[in-house]
Formats: structure tokens, sequence, C-alpha cells
């Protein structure tokens, strides 16, 4: 009888009321076959069974006339309690009037006395709860429009239904389009919209094969449940290679995250987040198509946990710190330190030094990168100040703007309260936006850069280079200043087309007439070949990592005195 799900045994649950004897064992014989059988010989029992913890029944027969509760009772409470309502109730009765006023009064249908026709009582108990079941998460939309598959809120209620019912070894996989994006840009939406309808149904064909459901879950990401594979390298593969035949979209590839749900208690959106984290995992790496959920990503997940429930201890007090790493302007004859990038350092008291490629990206989704960058602009505009009391000279100071930042509607006031707390200038506090904030979401980021552009606040369109820009997106988007991604500087001197395509950037920009600043310069070579390009700034170990404020104020000091030694002489 089961329409919905092929996967092993999974008989609905039934309740059935009745105080004679013969009756249940009646309705027993009729329905066992197709469906697990309970009893209760009145209304209480039947209360009994229908609120035990365990309970998950898909259909009540119930007798009316009975001893101790009649079955009135139990449709009236059944019907005030929000989660039993949702159960279908089938009345047994002998006469008329009562099975008016039982369905009145919220009864599904009603099967009369005696019972004569076993098959159209089954049939009947079957079309009520298909009823019910379809009544019940109907009301979620079933079917995603894009990818014919279920939505994610009817898959989950869905999978809830199904899990009390399943005893074979179950998998959540996550499967996930790397760079789909670019067929939306490269193509258009339609065709993006073509590509995952196809794909949907590629991935409903599967699952007869491994007696599953799936669902998209958002945009290029896809839910599936199913019975456990030995191995679901062969179908990734397989499944990767039919994506390719769908679009001229070269650069997409497919990744799959498993989790074998073991935890029965776990509700089934942490097997997914499981699955999903082990596909995180892979993202960007070639050559494996699936990863598994294991122990050291159950370890990474809770180190990650533990740095989400440091962080504020952490900037109380003060294991998170802010480093300064100089910028040099090198067009002069000698380089002339003239700006500063804040990065943040994390030294935790148990864990030790904590790089910022581990902490930001984890904080960038869950939005506690505000809080984090926050601290960091305050520290930073406050040591400006403080170097500008102590050495008289102003050292603008760049601070990292996260691509979540950019959507704080407080942004612009945030930044400007902390501007006047350390009585600056907003060209002494410059904003670093990483390059991808502007492609993943192009509108909205740009609205907001330009309003803080016209309160005076200069952009550096940080790692230029590092995503999928195209070389339009100067003109496009509005910025000041062009970080140079450092992958560019390291191969610049390997390799030819590296160093031509610097160039064209540099030609680029200085027909734009915005300045570019080099990251990453380790060598003195770099730096010359930098400076003969017109380079204007250049930041990296060359000249100093990053360094805690105190140290940092060594290099000032060495600044000042230069310009004093450069003063004497003219
Ligand atoms: P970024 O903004 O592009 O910062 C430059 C990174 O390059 C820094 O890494 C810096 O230490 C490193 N670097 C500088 N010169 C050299 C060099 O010559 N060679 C090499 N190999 N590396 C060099 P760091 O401090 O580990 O920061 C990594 C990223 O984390 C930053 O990239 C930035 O995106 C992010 N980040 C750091 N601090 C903050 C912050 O306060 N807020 C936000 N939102 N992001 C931050
Ligand atoms: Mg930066
Ligand atoms: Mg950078």
């Amino acid at each position: 009888m089961n329409k919905f799900m092929t996967t092993g045994e999974m008989k609905r649950r039934v309740l059935v009321v009745d105080d004679e004897m013969i009756n249940r064992e009646l309705l027993g014989a009729m329905l066992s076959q197709t469906f697990d059988i309970a009893f209760a010989s009145n209304g209480k029992e039947a209360m009994e069974a229908l609120t035990a913890p365990e309970a998950d029944y898909s259909l009540i027969l119930l007798d009316l006339l009975m001893p101790i509760m009649n079955g009135f009772e139990v449709i009236e409470q059944c019907q005030s309690d929000e989660h039993l309502r949702q159960i279908p109730i089938i009345v047994m009765t002998s006469e008329k009037s009562a099975e008016v006023r039982s369905i009145r009064m919220g009864a599904a249908d009603f099967i009369t006395k005696p019972y004569d026709m076993p098959e159209v009582i089954l049939a009947r108990c079957e079309r009520i709860i298909e009823l019910s079941e379809g009544k019940s998460i109907i009301r979620l939309t079933e079917r995603d429009k894009v990818s014919g598959l279920y939505t994610r809120g009817y898959f989950f209620a869905y999978l809830q239904r199904l899990i009390t019912r399943i005893n074979t070894p179950m998998d959540a996989l996550v499967l996930n389009i790397d760079r789909f994006h670019l067929v939306n840009e490269l193509f258009g939406r339609e065709e993006g919209d073509t590509v995952l309808s196809n794909f949907g149904q590629l991935i409903a064909e599967l699952l007869n094969d491994i007696h599953g459901i799936a669902c998209r879950s958002e945009s290029d990401t896809f839910f599936i449940f199913c019975e456990r594979q030995d191995s679901y390298d062969d179908m990734i593969e397989s499944l990767q290679e039919k994506l390719s035949d769908l679009t001229k979209a070269r650069a997409l590839r497919l990744r799959a995250g498993i989790y074998s749900c073991e935890n029965e208690s776990d509700h089934p959106e942490v097997w997914f987040s499981r699955a999903k984290a082990a596909c995180d995992r892979i993202r960007g790496r070639y050559g494996s198509l699936t990863a598994r959920y294991s122990n050291e990503l159950y370890e990474r997940t809770v180190f990650h946990e533990r740095l989400i429930g440091d962080v504020q201890e952490a900037i109380d007090r003060h294991h998170l710190v802010v480093y300064f790493q100089p910028k040099y302007r090198i067009q002069g004859d000698r380089p002339v330190l003239g700006s500063a990038e804040a990065l943040i350092r994390w030294i935790h008291p148990e864990l030790g030094f904590i790089s910022p490629g581990e902490f930001i990206p984890l904080f960038e989704n869950n939005g506690l990168i505000r809080k984090v960058d926050h601290f960091v602009w305050r520290e930073a505009a406050a040591q400006v100040k403080r170097w500008r009391d102590q050495y008289g000279i102003t050292i603008p100071v760049s601070v990292n703007v996260s691509r979540v930042d950019i959507f704080d509607p407080e942004l612009e006031q945030k930044l400007c309260d902390i501007l006047e707390e350390s009585a600056l200038e907003p060209d002494d506090m410059m904003l670093e936006i990483t390059e991808s904030a502007y492609s993943d979401s192009a509108d909205g980021s740009v609205e907001v850069v330009n309003r803080l552009r016209d309160r005076g606040f200069k952009i550096e369109m940080d790692d230029f280079g590092s995503g999928y820009s195209s070389l339009n997106m100067l003109t496009e988007i509005p910025f000041d200043v062009l970080k140079l991604d450092m992958q560019f500087i390291r191969r610049m001197l390997l390799d030819d087309k590296s160093l031509r395509l610097v160039e064209l950037i540099m030609d680029i920009a200085r027909y734009l007439e915005i300045p570019v600043i080099a990251e990453g310069v380790e060598e003195i070579e770099q730096l010359n070949k930098l400076k003969e390009m017109g380079c204007d700034i250049v930041q990296g170990y060359y000249f100093s990592p990053p360094l805690p404020a105190d140290r940092f104020s060594g290099l000032i000091e060495k600044e000042c005195q230069n310009r004093r030694e450069e003063h004497d002489n003219d």
C-alpha cells in the first residue's frame, strides 16, 4: 500500500478502540496484514495509548458506545489537542444519528456495524490515511518548481514521518554544484533554471535504485535520504558526467557529503548539517567528489563550537588583538610608510594562536563577524588616535569589512560613531572590501558602498583577481584603491602570462586613475618589478609582517626620523 516510499518495513500504526473483544479481533484480522495494530477497550485506554511518548498513530478506529469513557469524549479530547487533531478518526457505529453527530464533531468517516466486507473497510482505512497525510503535508508546498523534487520543508516533514517506520540503515547525502552561479552569469537565469530542472530529473531517476527521497534545499544544493550504499563514488561520478552534458559552462563540478544516520534521537536536520559539513570540506578540492562525515570533521565542529562560545570572552579579555601591517609608497626615492592594514589575531589562552583563516570564515557563516569586526574597527581607530597624539602624524589604517557587514543596516552609523569617538576623519580609516563580496550580491553591495563613499570613506577592493571577476568589474563597481591579490605577485616572476596580466591591470588602473596596492610582496625582485610597472603601494613580508601596535610604533619612529633627516638636508 505504500506509495510514498519503497524502503523497508514501514507499516502505519492504527489504534482500534472497541469495548467488545470480538470486534477488536475481527478488525485486527482484517487490517493487521497492512497495518501495525494496537488495541484499546475504552476511551480512557485510548487516550493513554495516544498520548504515550512513542505514540505515532496514523488512524483511530473508534467505537462510540463504551464504558468508562465513550467515543464522543475521545473525539472531543482529540479535537482540542493540536497534535492529536491531526490523526483521522473513523467511527464504528450502527446508528445513523451517531454518524452525523460524530462527523460534525470532526471524525473523518464512519464504518457501519456489523463489519461485513473486509476489503471495503481496509480500502476506507487506506484512503483516509492517504487523505490525511496528504492534507497535513500538503499545507507545505510539496514540489520545488525548478527541480521538480520535494521542497525542503516538505522533505523534512515527510522524513519525520518516515523514520519511525524504517528499520534499514539510511544515509543523508548533500549534493552541491560548485560555481553554479557561472551558468546564470554566463548564459542567463533561464538557462540556469533549465540546468537545475534537468539535474533534478537526473536525481529523481536515481531514487528508485537507492530507495530514497530527495529535495532541493536551496539554489544549487540538493538533499537525498536513501538506503545505505557501499559507495557513492560511481553514482556521483556518473551524475557529474551527465551534469557536464547539460550545459556549456565547463567549470561546474559536483561534490557530495555523506552522513550515515546512526543516532535516531538526532533530528534529521542534524544529519543533513553533518553531511553538509562533509560536503563543504571538499569545496574547491579537485579529484574528490565525495566526502564522509568523519571523526576529524566531528572534532573540527567541536573546535568551531568552542571558538563560537569563546568569542565574547576573547573580546573582553583582549585575547583578540589587532595587529598592523605597514603599507609603503614605493614610487619615491625611498619607501615611505604611508598607512597600515589592521589584521586580527586570536591568542587563545588554551588553544594557542588561531589563524584568522580559521575563524573569520566561521564567523562569517554565523554572523558573529559583525561583533568581531566592530571590535577591530574601534581598536584600530583608537590606535590611529594614540599614534597621532604621540608622534604628531596620522597613519591611516585600513580595516577589513566582511561581506556580512555590508548588509548590516547600521554599518554606516557604526563607522561614523567610531570615527567620532576617536576624533578621526573618514580619510583616516579606509575600508577593505573583498572582491568576491561584490560579485556575490552585485546590486545591494554597490548601493551600500556608494553611500559609504558619499560619507567620505575610501574603499579598497581587496584580493582583486582572486575570484571570478572580470576586468569590466573595474569600471562598473565603485572603489578608490585596488589591492592586487597575492597570487598575482607570487606568479608574476614565474610565468610570463601572469606578468603580462599584472601589467594590463596596472595600465587599466592608471587609465582609471586608481592607485594599486600590491599585497604579499616578499622579495626585492618583486618590489623592483612592481615599481617599474608603476605600482604605487606595497604591503608584504618584504617590509614587515603584521605587528602588534607597540612594535609597529618602532616603524613610525623610524619614519619620523627619516622625515626629520630629509627636512634637515633640504
Ligand atoms: P587580507 O585582508 O587579504 O589580508 C592579507 C593577508 O595576507 C593577511 O593574512 C596577512 O598577514 C597576509 N600577508 C601579508 N603580507 C604577506 C606576505 O608577504 N606573504 C604572505 N604569505 N602573506 C602575507 P591574515 O592576517 O592571516 O588574514 C587573512 C585574511 O583574514 C585577511 O586577508 C582578511 O580577509 C581576513 N581578516 C583578517 N583580519 C580581519 C578582520 O579584522 N576582519 C575581517 N572581516 N577579516 C579579517
Ligand atoms: Mg584585507
Ligand atoms: Mg587581501
